[in-house]
């Protein structure tokens, strides 16, 4: 039987990687260009830190881990994000005692048993910062302000960003108070998850997109009203900055994250045209968070962006990405007498950092021809008898047609004006 690729994971095909390749190049370009610098952590992390770091009500962590024991017996986990791992590297690097605030990226795959389906995947690559040590609320906005950059470079012009204070745990404790006195008399009409949790974590229920939830606890108090003045003041100096400089979002007060360790600010970017699963980014403030993973107390801030989704919407629309092709020149040999010459000729081209390859099959000059076409070369070396008689290399540019000869001397220089 023939072996398939895991459900809910797929391959990038070598004429697809281009655009992989585009939308990575833009997205590091733009973060490097805030402050951001690049961390990679492992792949696989102990079990614990993700319980602690995504915590274990959550639905990532109770239902959607690729967790396996090792052959020592330990229990090791398959990254379902990277916020956790940013944590446990800043903590064991000892970071907090450098100089503050880091900013760091971190682009890759993570991994969730979800359901498949459009936009989303058991592995899938996200995008993502993290920045530790300051509580400005200017740092917010910079933060929500890479994103929208992020999408400007791409191409895409068509957001929604939502917005929120979750507040912090002691204004929220009020809030949760309230919202369970609201939900418990209509506790019968939720689903089956929002039953078991609403005690545990009734913000929960707020986002839960059950309709039958949200007709149930309508008219719910509003975390708005209950932040404490401190709260009050970052979330207002944020929209303050978003709004002085040109950034347009929606206050909504469903959009929650329940747990003590994230507080004040939290975002989300959707893109509508992508279909059901248009989240594209989310993040927010966590200030209790790398306390909670065992480090110092320390204000941090960050959000995560699904790759497979930017692609989707960048497919959607009119864009100019082309394919760049996977050779720049083919040489096409048209007598194997001529080998020498034309290992000579390639090592040229390609110590000059030029993408060329040669046939290696014995194949008609018009089989030739069609070959490098579609490996999207520019131009073909033809290299016949009658060239090395005359020390020459017919240059054919695949798009004018045009042909010319050109003294072996000269070639690398040629071909690189007519490349450029
Ligand atoms: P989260 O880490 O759940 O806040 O997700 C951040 C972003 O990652 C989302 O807005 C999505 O764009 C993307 N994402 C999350 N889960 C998946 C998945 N299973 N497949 C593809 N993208 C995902």
């Amino acid at each position: 039987m023939q072996v398939k690729a895991p459900r809910g994971t797929y391959d990038i095909m070598p004429d697809e990687i281009y655009k992989w390749h585009q939308l990575e190049q833009i997205i590091r370009t733009t973060a490097e260009t805030f402050g951001y610098a690049e961390i990679r952590t492992p792949i696989f992390e102990h079990t614990e830190l993700f319980e602690r770091g995504v915590g274990d009500t959550t639905d990532i962590v109770s239902k959607e881990m690729y967790t396996f024991l090792d052959r020592s017996n330990r229990s090791l986990t398959l990254r379902p994000e990277n916020t956790a791992s940013c944590v446990r590297a800043f903590i064991e690097h000892s970071v907090a005692g450098g100089v503050l605030p880091v900013k760091w990226y971190y682009m890759g795959p993570m991994f969730r048993y979800d359901r498949p389906q459009a936009g989303r995947y058991r592995q899938f690559h996200q995008f993502g910062v993290e920045a530790f040590g300051s509580d400005n609320p200017a740092l917010d906005a910079e933060v929500i302000s890479l994103v929208l950059e992020i999408l400007a470079n791409l191409g895409l012009q068509e957001y929604e960003l939502h917005l929120n204070s979750v507040g912090c745990p002691e204004c929220r404790e009020l809030y949760r108070q309230q919202l369970i006195s609201h939900i418990r008399p209509v506790k019968d009409k939720l689903c089956t998850d929002c039953q078991t949790r609403f005690e545990k974590n009734p913000l929960r229920v707020l986002d839960c997109k059950v309709a039958s939830c949200q007709e149930a606890i309508a008219g719910f108090p509003n975390m708005y009203d209950y932040l404490c003045p401190g709260c009050s003041k970052h979330y207002s100096r944020v929209q303050s900055i978003l709004t002085d400089v040109g950034i347009a979002y929606i206050h909504d007060n469903q959009l929650v994250r329940g747990l003590d360790y994230y507080t004040n600010t939290a975002f989300e970017i959707m893109i509508p045209l992508i279909g059901a699963q248009s989240a594209v980014a989310g993040g927010g403030r966590y200030n209790g968070l790398v306390k909670e993973c065992g480090g110092p107390q320390m204000p941090g801030i960050g959000f995560a962006m699904g790759l497979e989704r930017l692609l989707l919407a960048m497919n959607s629309q009119e864009n100019s990405r082309t394919n760049p092709g996977q050779l720049d020149v083919f040489l096409a040999l048209l007598d194997e007498k001529n080998e020498t010459r034309a290992a000579h000729i390639l090592s040229g081209l390609r110590r000059a950092g030029i993408r060329a390859d040669r046939d290696y099959n014995h194949r008609s000059a018009k089989a030739q021809m069609k070959y490098a076409d579609k490996m999207g070369a520019r131009l073909v070396l033809l290299l016949g008898e009658d060239e090395i008689q005359k020390g020459v290399v017919t240059i054919r540019d695949m798009q004018t047609r045009q042909q010319s000869e050109v003294s072996n001397e000269a070639l690398i220089a040629a071909i690189k004006a007519i490349l450029e």
